[in-house]
């Protein structure tokens, strides 16, 4: 085992840094000399203790030297020379501090100097790619870029096994375990690969210290293992004790999250959340799991290789049909730009070069069928994204058609949203929001997620479309095939479910539809708005009185580029034109949190709610906020649109006059705001001041009132916007409009509750904006009350200690 030695100017400093070191290293076998610091007890070095320490742990392993800054390098050269071992000595221009952490795991796992320096010097790269600043030329090879290099080297014949762990311990995988993994790794005869499914970051070779913790793991996440190797199955069998374990940290009570927080609901409630209204029956349908890199480390022998390279061509030509049959299904115009991606997407498939190239590498290098595919198409993914722009674009269509391929090949299910002509009920995980606009062109009757709650943007799209949808903590023991009733209302799954059951699930009040003018029984007028994410959703709403959300984003959830001023104009006319004459929001890009634009992202966060999100990129890409401002324009002009203009995520009122000032040269005539943090709605009056008018988030207010992730199930009792606080805060913004005489509009999921409907109004709310299918019953409820009812509901619902108290207040006040 090598020896350590640390150089440095301080005594102190060495001690610190060598302590937080073995912190990570549990057993005490690495040798490790410190020569710091002047035989005086001052700061210096000396090369003759340098010397003495090298001397000390000597072996025919070999030392590796570490050194802080300017003259200890000199000290450390000479020390070699003054030194009497003749063990082979390396100076590592490694940090002190992560370079020893990662040093000394190494070390401690038996590795040799070469490797140990190695990691050493790569231990700044978690930091690097955290914080974005990882040096050009020497960014960490992704996995795709990796593999082709390696093909050669890596086709053995051992076979791979996988499996799924899930993180436990709060922190996630932090120094200490990344460095407890490393090590208890590096001692078995196997290449260990995880992916992070959260955040999709590879680990070719988990005993790295420092690529484990570029994995960016955090509580809750789900790490994809698999491993190569003789001792591949103990080898995983370890990692998945150790992750079941937590790595041995305690859990920590107040801490939700991952499986830990699962289990909670599990044992909280023992039914879902309602997310989406509406009930369906059907059979359950299970999204297919995604498509994972196959292993590298496979070759066929020369025997199998013509009938394997002969199987590729049909695999293409299988996917091609599916994708065009699916194309052909969608003839309604709604789903145009669905349609062309699948078009494009079987155009792709039917290039006979793809299949030829990958039947080359499996019969010249031997390398199973879908590892050449995901060789051949990643190569080509990577060289489209490289080139920007509409090629780019491209690129996920060619990893999609990839994913695709490989699943047939492999006998599984073809990844992404199920190709169904029957009607379904969609069981799935988590519904990336892409997804989840595409529902709309299958015929999925429910959906049914293990995770989510009522104002995610999942559970958002979902209403959008007039889905029933439910989280279900359970949603993993539903089977393809159940028969399963999704009650939307009451937040239900129920499997084999009774006629009445489904009888009752489906009764609906008789509603008499929303006439176009919102107002209270005594005739206030409340306009009553639609929230809209494009021309398909805007063609369905156009009862409602305008629009007062328009979420430009969720148009450009899948673009790797800014969107063209052309694409966004056309973007924004279809919504226009919907509403031609009538008042129409357009929100600017939200991006960020779980939003993320790929043309917005910046340097990965630990917090991204509390990130750079909404206007906040507007800082780092003005020019992104001016080309959609000046699309935004002339697509009115060319509807003659009533267009107003918002911005999101908006904290001081300086940010405020800044929107404006950008606005105005634009010929809007309404600009304003949104109040969706506790700071705006504080400051609501000055905000004001600088606006034309305020629109309340309150999906966002709720979650930042009350420090409550407004993705989370077992929280939301706390994003509940009956929340006295969130209604305290409603009310501030209520009464400063009020005296400002400016619109306040409210366009978060709590517009399209028809219960607190009355209650908003009496705060002060002057239009409501929500999911067009809660127009009759919002409408309905409004004009069942006079306006001093609304005002005396809301007293007494705000007064209220908590969300219930505050429901049963304002009913009673209602009722009279
Ligand atoms: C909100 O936060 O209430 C809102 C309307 O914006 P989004 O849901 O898109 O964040
Ligand atoms: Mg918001």
């Amino acid at each position: 085992m090598i020896g350590i030695v640390v150089v440095s100017h301080s005594a102190a400093l060495a001690a610190a840094a060598l302590e937080l070191a073995q912190q990570m290293v549990p057993r005490d076998d690495v040798r490790v000399a410190v020569a710091a610091g002047t035989p005086d007890g001052g700061l210096g070095t000396d090369a003759a203790r340098v010397a003495a320490a090298i001397d000390e742990v000597a072996s025919p392993d070999g030392v590796l030297v570490f050194v802080d800054l300017g003259s200890a390098v000199m000290s450390a050269e000479l020390g070699l020379e003054l030194r009497e071992s003749v063990a082979p000595v390396r100076v590592t221009s490694a940090p002190l501090v992560e370079g020893l952490v990662a040093a000394l795991v190494t070390a401690a796992a038996g590795a040799p100097l070469e490797t140990v320096a190695r990691e050493a010097r790569g231990s700044l790269a978690a930091k690097e790619e955290h914080l974005g600043d990882t040096p050009v030329g020497r960014r960490r090879p992704n996995a795709e870029q990796a593999v082709p290099a390696r093909i050669d080297a890596r086709l053995e014949t051992t076979p791979a096994t996988a499996r799924t762990l899930t993180l436990v311990n709060p922190a996630g995988l932090h120094a200490r375990p990344a460095a407890t993994l490393a090590a208890e790794l590096a001692s078995f005869d196997a290449t260990v690969r995880l992916t992070n499914r959260r955040t999709g970051a590879t680990v070719p070779d988990a005993s790295s210290m420092s690529a484990l913790l570029t994995l960016g793991a955090r509580q809750g996440d789900e790490l994809e293992a698999s491993a190569a190797g003789a001792d591949a199955a103990t080898a995983l069998a370890r990692l998945e004790s150790l992750v079941a374990d937590g790595f041995g940290e305690a859990p920590m009570v107040e801490e939700r999250g991952g499986t830990a927080r699962l289990e909670t609901v599990r044992k909280d409630i023992d039914y879902g959340l309602a997310i989406s209204p509406g009930a369906a029956v059907g059979p359950v349908v299970r999204m297919p799991e995604p498509i994972l890199e196959p292993p590298a480390d496979a070759t066929l022998p020369e025997s199998e290789r013509a009938s394997a390279a002969a199987s590729l061509a049909p695999a293409f030509t299988e996917v091609r049909a599916g994708l065009t049959r699916r194309a052909e299904r969608l003839t309604d115009e709604r789903f145009r730009d669905a349609r062309a991606v699948l078009t494009a997407t079987a155009a792709l498939a039917d290039d006979p070069a793809l299949a030829t190239e990958a039947a080359e590498l499996v019969t010249r290098l031997g390398a199973p069928p879908a590892r050449a595919v995901w060789l051949v198409l990643g190569a080509l993914a990577e060289l489209l994204a490289t080139q920007g722009g509409p090629m780019a674009e491209r690129a996920a269509d060619v990893r999609d058609l990839r994913a695709r391929v490989i699943a047939r090949l492999q006998g599984e299910l073809e990844p992404g949203l199920p190709d169904r002509t029957e009607p379904f009920v969609l069981v799935v995980d988590e519904l990336a929001p892409a997804d989840a606009a595409l529902l709309g062109t299958t015929p999925c009757v429910a959906l049914v997620t293990r995770s989510g709650a009522p104002t995610s943007h999942t559970a958002i799209l979902a209403r959008s479309i007039g889905l029933p949808a439910v989280v279900w903590p359970s949603a993993r023991e539903l089977r393809d095939g159940d028969i399963v009733l999704v009650d939307g209302v009451r937040g239900e799954v129920v499997v084999d479910p009774s006629q009445e059951r489904v009888a009752q699930a489906s009764a609906r009040p008789d509603l008499v539809p929303f006439d176009g003018v919102g107002r209270t029984a005594d005739g206030r007028r409340v306009e009553l708005l639609a929230n809209v994410s494009g021309g398909d959703d805007a063609a369905a709403a156009s009862r409602a009185e305008g629009v007062g959300l328009f979420r430009t984003e969720f148009a450009f959830l899948d673009r790797h580029d800014a969107p063209s001023a052309a694409d966004q104009t056309v973007a924004y006319r279809e919504v226009f034109a919907a509403f031609r004459g009538r008042r129409v929001v357009v929100r600017t890009l939200d991006a960020g949190s779980d939003k993320p634009l790929a043309f917005l992202a910046g340097p990965r966060e630990q917090n991204p709610a509390l990130g750079v999100r909404g206007y906040r990129t507007a800082h780092a890409h003005p020019d992104v906020l001016d080309a959609q401002l000046a699309a935004i324009a002339a697509a009115a002009r060319a509807e003659r649109a009533d267009a107003w203009v918002m911005a999101p995520m908006i904290a001081t009122a300086a940010e405020a006059r800044q929107f404006v000032a950008r606005c105005r040269p634009h010929g809007f005539a309404s600009v304003g705001v949104m109040i969706e943090t506790p700071a705006a709605a504080l400051c609501a009056a000055e905000i004001l001041a600088e606006v034309d008018f305020v629109s309340l988030g309150t999906n966002d207010l709720a979650q930042y009132a009350t420090a409550a992730d407004r993705q989370l199930a077992p929280l939301a009792d706390l994003t509940d916007a009956w929340q006295p606080a969130v209604l305290r805060l409603i009310r501030l913004v209520g009464e400063a409009g009020a005296a400002a005489g400016k619109p306040v509009s409210l366009c978060g999921e709590a517009g399209g509750d028809p219960a607190l409907a009355p209650v908003l109004v009496g705060l002060g709310v002057t239009s409501l904006s929500m999911a067009p299918q809660a127009l009759d019953e919002v409408a309905a409820s409004l004009g069942a009350v006079a306006f001093e009812q609304c005002v005396a509901a809301a007293a007494a619902a705000a007064a209220a200690p908590g969300p219930r108290e505050a429901r049963a207040a304002a009913a009673s006040v209602l009722a009279k």
